[in-house]
This record gives C-alpha cells, sequence and structure tokens, in this order.
C-alpha cells in the first residue's frame, strides 16, 4: 500500500509526549508509518516492523537486528507488540485445529485452521459473540459482548502461524484467511478493515485480494465500503430465498431486506475483473429452507448475480432445534441449482468433533447481553456502533 500524501508530507513531527504504549501488532501498515513520523523516525521503519512481526513472528524489540539499538531502546518505553495467549487447544481427527484465545480476563474468541491439500485456510473471529442473533448459528446465541480491536483480530492470525511452527517469510501454511468465525466483520469495519489490509500486504502476510474473504450477514452500506475501501473477497451468509424466510433465519435481514442486499452485490462485482463474483452461503436446515421450491426461488432470486453457491450441511450444537438435511435433500437442491445456471459447491464439514465446524463457534462470552436488551445497557461506543447500525443511524 503507498503512503498517502497526507502521512508522507508529515515533515515536523510533533514532539513525542509521555503517554500509555501504543500496540504496534493490529496496524496497517499506513497506520505503523504515520506511527514511525510521530515519534520522530523515518516512515520506511512500517515495512521493517511489519516485516519483523508479521512475516518472522518475533514480538521482541531486541532481535529485530536491522533496527539501531537506539531505535529500539527508543521503542521500548513507547510501544509494544502484544502477543496473544492460547488458552485452549484442540485437535479434530480430520487434522482441523481450533484454538481458544484469550481476549480480556473475562472472554475468549476462537479462531480455526483447516489444512486441506493444497491449501490451509484460517477462519477469525470479528467480535466477543455476535449481535446478530441468527437463529442456526451457536454465536449468535452466546449473545454480543464487544467488537475485537485490530490487535485481537490480527493476534489471531499471528498466533497460528506460532503454533503451526512456521514463518510466513519461510514457509506459508495459511494460505487463506476467511473472516467467518465469531462475530460480524462488517459490524466492526474499524478494526477488520485493518486487518484485512495486513493480511494482503507483501511487507506482512502477502495473501492475493481472492485469499481473504469477508463473510457477513449482509450489512448493506458496509458492503459498499468494501467495494469502496478494500478489494477483499465478500461471502453473504443468505441461508433463505425469500424475505420471510430469512427474516427467521438470518433476522437482520428486517433491517437489509433482500430487495436491498441483492442490488449491493451486483454494486460490488460492478466494474471488477471478469472474475470477480460473490459467494452465496446457504446453510441446508432439514425441512426448513431446503425444499424444492426454496430451490427454484433461490435460481430466480440470483438471476444473473457473478456468483457461486456454497452449500454448508448443517452443523448441530446444543439446544438447537434444527436438524441437519439429508444427502438426498442436498443432492436434490444442488440440481436444482445446477439446472439453473448456478456454479454449486457442497462444503465438506470439518473439525466437526471438536465443534470447530461452520456455525459451532461459541467461544467464551461473558456479558451475554442479548441484542434485544442493548438499547438500556449499552454506553460504550463501540457498543453504540453496533447498535446504531442496527438501528439504522448513519
Ligand atoms: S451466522 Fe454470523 S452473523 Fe449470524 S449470528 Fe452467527 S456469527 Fe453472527
Amino acid at each position: 500500500m503507498e503512503l498517502t500524501d497526507d502521512v508522507a508530507s508529515k515533515k515536523n513531527p510533533p514532539p513525542i509526549e509521555p503517554r500509555n504504549k501504543v500496540d504496534l501488532l493490529g496496524m496497517d501498515r499506513e497506520m505503523m508509518a504515520a506511527y514511525f513520523i510521530e515519534i520522530g523516525e523515518k516512515p520506511f521503519r512500517a515495512t521493517q516492523m511489519m516485516k519483523w512481526i508479521h512475516q518472522m513472528g518475533v514480538s521482541d524489540f531486541d532481535e529485530m537486528t536491522n533496527l539501531s539499538k537506539a531505535l529500539r531502546e527508543k521503542l521500548k518505553p513507547l510501544a509494544y507488540i502484544r502477543t496473544p495467549k492460547i488458552i485452549a487447544e484442540q485437535y479434530s481427527e480430520d487434522g482441523t485445529i481450533k484454538w481458544l484465545l484469550e481476549v480480556d480476563q473475562k472472554n475468549a474468541v476462537e479462531a480455526v485452521f483447516i489444512p486441506e491439500k493444497n491449501r490451509g485456510t484460517l477462519c477469525i473471529s470479528s467480535q466477543v459473540g455476535c449481535a446478530l442473533e441468527c437463529s442456526f448459528c451457536s454465536t449468535g446465541q452466546q449473545g454480543f459482548n464487544r467488537n475485537l480491536e485490530n490487535w485481537e483480530i490480527a493476534a489471531q492470525m499471528w498466533a497460528a502461524n506460532k503454533a503451526l511452527g512456521c514463518k510466513p517469510k519461510e514457509e506459508r501454511r495459511i494460505s487463506n484467511v476467511v473472516f467467518m468465525g465469531m462475530g460480524e466483520p462488517l459490524l466492526n469495519v474499524k478494526h477488520t478493515f485493518p486487518v484485512a489490509r495486513i493480511l494482503m500486504d507483501d511487507f506482512a502476510y502477502g495473501l492475493s485480494k481472492r485469499r481473504v474473504t469477508i463473510s457477513t450477514a449482509g450489512v448493506v452500506p458496509a458492503i459498499d465500503k468494501i467495494k469502496a475501501e478494500l478489494d477483499v473477497s465478500l461471502a453473504i451468509s443468505l441461508h433463505a430465498p425469500n424475505n420471510a424466510l430469512r427474516d427467521e433465519l438470518v433476522p437482520i435481514n428486517k433491517k437489509y431486506p433482500l430487495e436491498v442486499l441483492i442490488p449491493s452485490l451486483y454494486r460490488y462485482v460492478e466494474g471488477g475483473h471478469s472474475k470477480k463474483h460473490v459467494t452465496i452461503e446457504y446453510v441446508m436446515l432439514d425441512q426448513v429452507n431446503d425444499r424444492v421450491e426454496h430451490a427454484h426461488e433461490l435460481v430466480v432470486l440470483l438471476g444473473e448475480l457473478p456468483c457461486k453457491v456454497n452449500l454448508i450441511p448443517f452443523n448441530p450444537f446444543p439446544n438447537t432445534d434444527y436438524t441437519r438435511s439429508s444427502n438426498n435433500a442436498i443432492h436434490r437442491f444442488r440440481a436444482i441449482l445446477e439446472e439453473g445456471g448456478l456454479n454449486v459447491t457442497v462444503r465438506k464439514t470439518r473439525g466437526e468433533d471438536i465443534d470447530a465446524a461452520c456455525g459451532q463457534l461459541a467461544g467464551k462470552v461473558s456479558d451475554r447481553t442479548k441484542r434485544t436488551v442493548h438499547h438500556v445497557e449499552f454506553d460504550a461506543t463501540a457498543r453504540h456502533d453496533v447498535l446504531n447500525v442496527l438501528k439504522g443511524v448513519p
């Protein structure tokens, strides 16, 4: 990423003020360059620092040997690289690994690594819990506590590489990252966008935009923001072909119904390269959204939208009334979509034995405030941001 003129032209940095230490782990390159300018250093230090943190997995300034000793000593009282604590690690029979990362003294979030033959995908979380209450999702039943900060999101990638024993500079075991863990990333764009930039930055993880995917339940204004500010892949948790059913399964549909959501997806792909498309996620729930008529409705709904449909066999969790569609129902559904000209895949369930499969992440959410009572209990700014989006406040 190029530095903005604004950042690059700051020639007379202000004197250093005493303050709390700044965390460098979640800064994208532009933020990092601005920080070094602010402390009276050259902006190119940002690329050096990003390489050390993200490509080499280094968190101790003393190990950063191409920084002068004077700079290392200068940084120590000012900044740090807060490394996350993994408090639990579980291995699935199929090779999937789930980590529980402590983000504060009361809460923990989950990240999942899914190894496949030609790639390794890391699924990361963007919030502690989730306010959207999708009825088929374990996270949605946990309530919402707070947005994760930049460093807490970036920390999942950093910690996963450490736990896998690899330095991304030398060996890339994580080739894809999906924001599909706990939380709705587009209700936390302030902190997810910088991390997406870090993931795609050649001086950090260097993943291509095809390999970084933000998944949303349909926060339409933020989909337009992705189009304007961040060139990543987009997945939509659709799960229903009409408003009545989607209101029930994905309640944010009441705020952004299909007649608002679908046009935003056309806007997202508009003017992009020929292969630009949206991934449509559709969980297969027995006798709920898997009938023949639902498949036909979905073909009509998606129309000419450049997309791939990913059918996800439902993964059960405690106290849910839903069950997984039969294999026959999934095959029948797929056949109808394909006859309608859609490109369809059926997701292979991974990590089910360790509750790491799609929709099963629960983490550890203290203060499980439900969205329905947020309007009387929220007072923190981040919580207001989330609530305001749900209310439609611009
Ligand atoms: S599916 Fe996603 S948006 Fe819906 S409740 Fe679960 S985590 Fe939240």
